[in-house]
């Protein structure tokens, strides 16, 4: 490429991470392709299921980790990062009412993988603009990408023990995506250093115990794949700790100590749409299957369809209090309801039939209580 031997690399590379930063990144880094030292904890991972029903994880194999058996000529990767934490987060105000449907802060907004996914493609053809012989592609949370250990190598940051990066300055509320290229750039310094130490706060916090060792995620019990990823019934055993978490969960990152000065979003796209942040679960369950694709236009949350969006609102008013126009939502909604969605409904409607049993026995215990009390009697009597 003689087009190449003309031209300063280092000064592309300048270039780069400021059209980036115009773009609206917060950081760039760049990586060689070499992954191999990740491949072991890769195969194992695979090995345990972890990945659950995500076959495409496994069918991709260790393409994974060798970025050019994936997109042939690639030599280095560009990592960026963006973050997505809306003003207005409202974590404990949702998260501790049970009648609210909790939201994944990441997806309150537009749909990241497009906004990222255009302005990486921009960034490709502007580089291109330069160097006519370039050849780029540009990848958002695909998965055939390691893009955790990609971040690591470019020195975007360290990967947490919940298997996020975690960077010093922006915590973790960020997205990441991947632009492989065809160009020998001067690489940037990896990140060698993690700084969790001895805090594993966010393996006590996660609500179904997914994060079964440090740095290794069992995809089947988090909440954010039974949520989004996952097509089936959700295990009976894991529904009760999902809560009113309604699309994805953010408990690992919430509790995090790097995240309590973590920046928020310059990208108004991210900013929460009023339709989905802070709802009552009965309005959002109320909607018809045309309301659910117009509220969710250009949203994440349309990828996961109608039917696993009321599956998911139906566990969460499962778990929430007794309250009649629930079981009445529930039923209704039993009507040609589809295999996977009737054993939530049912659940639910069982959930909420048992609070209502426990309202109606309490108040009389509590009288019985009063009364053997009253007579000097044992409790036991
Ligand atoms: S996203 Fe939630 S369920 Fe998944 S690992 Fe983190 S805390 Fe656990
Ligand atoms: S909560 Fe603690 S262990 Fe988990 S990622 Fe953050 S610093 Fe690391």
């Amino acid at each position: 490429m003689s087009e190449l031997q003309s031209i300063d690399l280092y000064k592309l590379v300048d270039d780069i991470k400021a059209w980036a930063n115009a773009l609206g990144f917060q950081q760039v880094g760049i990586s060689d392709i070499d992954l191999s030292q990740h491949e072991a904890a890769l195969q194992s991972w695979l090995d345990n299921q972890y990945h659950g029903d995500m076959a495409f994880m496994a069918s991709h194999g260790m393409k994974r980790a060798r970025p050019a058996e994936l997109v042939p000529g690639t030599v280095r990767v560009i990592s960026v990062r963006m973050d997505y934490l809306p003003p207005d987060a409202s974590f404990a105000k949702h998260l501790n009412n049970p009648d609210i449907g909790y939201v994944s802060r990441y997806a309150l907004g537009r749909d990241y993988h497009k906004v990222l996914r255009n302005k990486l493609k921009r960034l490709g053809e502007k580089i291109q603009s330069e160097l006519a012989n370039t050849q780029f592609r540009p990848f958002v949370d695909s998965a055939p990408v390691l893009e955790h250990a990609i971040a690591e190598k470019a020195g975007i940051g360290w990967t947490g023990k919940h298997s996020l990066t975690l960077n010093k300055q922006a915590g973790s509320w960020f997205f990441l995506g991947e632009l492989f290229i065809n160009l020998p750039l001067p690489v940037d310094e990896p990140t060698t250093e993690e700084h969790c130490g001895t805090c594993t706060a966010c393996l006590t916090i996660c609500p179904t115990q997914a994060i079964v060792a440090p740095y290794v995620v069992d995809a089947r019990r988090c909440i954010s794949y039974l949520t989004i990823e996952y097509d089936g019934v959700i295990p009976e055993a894991l529904r009760k700790p999902m809560g009113n978490r309604i699309y994805g969960c953010d408990d690992c990152q919430l509790i995090c100590p790097w995240n309590r000065y973590a920046p928020l979003t310059e990208e108004a796209d991210f900013h929460p749409r009023k339709v989905l942040h802070g709802q009552s679960l009965a309005a959002l369950f109320s909607w018809d299957e045309h309301t659910f694709l117009t509220n969710t236009e250009g949203s994440p949350i349309r990828r996961i369809g109608f039917t696993k969006w009321r599956r998911n609102i139906s566990v969460a008013m499962g778990n929430a209090g007794y309250d009649e126009r629930y079981v009445t939502l529930l039923t209704e909604a039993l009507y040609g309801a589809c295999d996977v969605l009737r054993p939530h409904l049912e659940w639910a409607i069982q959930q909420q039939q048992q609070k209502a049993g426990e309202m109606l026995t309490r108040p009389r215990q509590i009288t019985r209580l009063v009364r053997t009390i009253e007579k000097g009697l044992p409790r036991d009597a």
